[in-house]
């Protein structure tokens, strides 16, 4: 996976407030409040960063916390694990493989087959749906 590095300032300019605060700064969104928490329609789930494709609309599943959730990756290695003891927890925490921004967590209290609660926020994400069939 080819890295993308951009300068503090580049990130500012591209992102919103939210996104940076969250892809940059490691933020969270509050619960229930991102556009993607309860959505159900067909697509990919990209990077708002860099665009990479990051979940699938299949994966996702209703996990009740708040956050959109989902219990595989769309493919391995677009995703990184990272060990994170911030706010007195050890945590998984989940980046983006390509630009860096910070998803979210995966907890292992997922559904089948994989066991996994990717626990993401919305504004990490954009989503791409797919094209209309005529
Ligand atoms: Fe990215």
């Amino acid at each position: 996976m080819e890295k993308i590095q951009k300068s503090n300032e580049q990130w500012r300019r591209e992102l919103t407030p939210e996104q940076y605060r969250i892809l940059r700064e490691k933020g969270t969104e509050r619960p229930f409040t991102g556009q993607y928490a309860d959505t159900r329609v067909p697509g990919t789930y990209r990077c708002a960063g860099c665009g990479l494709e990051l979940f699938a609309s299949e994966a996702k599943f209703d996990a009740g916390c708040g956050w959109p959730s989902f219990y595989q990756p769309l493919a391995d290695g677009h995703v990184e694990a990272h060990e994170d003891r911030s706010h007195l927890m050890v945590r998984t925490e989940v980046t983006c493989a390509r630009c860096g921004g910070h998803l979210g967590h995966v907890f292992p209290d997922g559904p089948e087959p994989t066991g996994q609660r990717y626990c993401i926020n919305s504004a990490s994400l954009r989503l791409e749906k797919p094209l209309k069939e005529k």
